[in-house]
């Protein structure tokens, strides 16, 4: 038994915030009680005083390049990162090699992640190879434990494929995760099509590229009543259709990640490859309604479309170097800084984007602190200030390496047993 005691509790389902002590025991939150009136018990003690407890960190949107990259990342190192950022359930995304298109991957991603000490799960692809030709055996690999479908570092750019994997996904009540981009409409990947890409002499990504593709998944959505995930939300067109498609009443959900909330496609100018992405960082304007779009709920999820990388690779030159950048260790403070700080979402707010919602929209456990719940938990200082550092995971591919921060992690809880901080 544990408990944790001096905290303010905040559960970001049901907003309940307090002073409140905690205990947990056998994995789970067996008892909150008002500060200081515990029964007396032999139990380990977490001293939270003057920080926030709340539910570990959720992330639908990651990439731990395990199996077939894994000088850039493995999923025991992309785990560290995730603990050390206050995640403790996190979902793979599956350009790896092989992919997560077979039952074998898909049982060696599970095995790995089970070693972590939190929640790891897989997806699985959409189509064989990611080749956008053929459907996987979605029902199969949805039984063996993939928690989604996505073939995510590429569209589903067959219309008539990409109904049909609606149609099974949805029979399924699964989602399907879309990396929407239209590769008609990009000529350069990674940069916005606009005046920094010219000052590259190149032309870049255009927004088209997105909302073409996010207004053609909206409308199979709504013929076959599958749930769509859009992942990392990128310009403004795409925010207002979103926005009309919830009010319609459609079940189509939203990522940004914090790249995308935080900077503009100036971050390509001043870091180079570092903010070389996919979709690209785009302008002010875009920026803005993507805040405005997490704001009043059209993007429920904040997903870090964590993307490890290695030095050698991100110093090829512009065109010829992998987009993304890590995610998992700054996402938190990146919130707190970009978002509660400026007055745009309260803590509660940001707190449910990165835990609550991802995890109700995905089907995972977590996400909630509440007698009965699992024990999976965060104790932080929102004040209290650091510096971004090289990080744990195998690549350092950030451009926000050496930026203050707001938010310390005290110690990260998942299943019961401290897995970062204090033990
Ligand atoms: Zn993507």
């Amino acid at each position: 038994m544990t408990d944790i005691l001096g905290g303010t509790v905040l559960d970001p389902e049901s907003g309940k915030t307090g002073a409140f002590d905690l205990r947990i025991a056998d994995g789970v939150i067996q008892e909150i009680a008002a500060a200081g009136t515990l029964p007396e018990a032999q139990t380990d003690v977490i001293d939270a005083s003057g920080k926030i407890v709340t539910a570990g960190l959720v992330d639908i949107h990651v990439h731990f390049r395990d199996p077939g990259f894994t000088h850039k990342e493995d999923i025991l190192t992309g785990a560290e990162a995730a603990k050390r950022g206050g995640y403790t359930s996190v979902v793979m995304m599956g350009n790896t090699k092989p992919h997560p298109d077979n039952l074998e991957t898909l049982r060696y991603m599970l095995e790995k992640g089970g070693q972590t000490g939190i929640h790891v799960y897989p997806c699985a692809n959409v189509t064989m190879g990611m080749e956008g030709k053929q459907l996987t055996e979605m029902e199969a690999l949805a039984a063996a434990g993939a928690v989604l479908f996505t073939d995510d570092g590429l569209p589903v750019t067959d219309e008539d494929i990409m109904r049909e994997a609606c149609k099974r996904a949805a029979a399924l009540g699964k989602m399907i995760s879309l990396h929407e981009e239209d590769h008609a409409y990009v000529k350069e990947s990674g940069v916005n099509a606009g005046p920094v890409a010219q000052e590259l002499g190149l032309t870049g990504a255009s927004r088209e590229a997105e909302y073409r593709m996010v207004e053609r998944d909206i409308a199979i959505a709504r013929e076959t009543g599958c749930a769509l995930d859009v992942q990392h939300v990128s310009c403004k067109e795409s925010v207002a259709l979103i926005r009309a498609a919830r009010a319609e009443g459609l079940p189509v959900h939203a990522e940004a990640t914090p790249h995308h909330f935080s900077l503009t496609e100036d971050a390509v100018r001043r870091y180079g490859t570092l903010a070389k992405v996919n979709p690209p960082i785009r302008t002010e304007e875009d920026r803005l309604a993507i805040i405005e779009g997490l704001k009043d709920g059209t993007i429920e999820m904040i997903a870090t479309d964590h993307a490890p990388h290695a030095e050698e690779e991100k110093a090829l030159p512009f065109v010829q170097a992998p987009s993304g950048m890590t995610g998992l260790e700054n996402a938190l403070s990146l919130g707190l800084r970009e978002l509660v700080k400026p007055g745009h979402l309260s803590l509660l707010q940001l707190l449910r984007c990165m835990s609550t919602n991802p995890a109700r929209i995905a089907g995972l456990p977590g996400g909630c602190v509440k007698e009965g719940a699992p024990a999976d938990l965060l104790i932080f200082d929102p004040e209290a200030e650091r510096t971004a550092d090289r990080g744990v995971s195998r690549s350092s591919n950030t451009p926000f390496t050496g930026q203050a921060m707001p938010g310390v992690i005290q110690t990260v809880i998942c299943k019961g047993k401290t897995v970062y901080g204090l033990v």
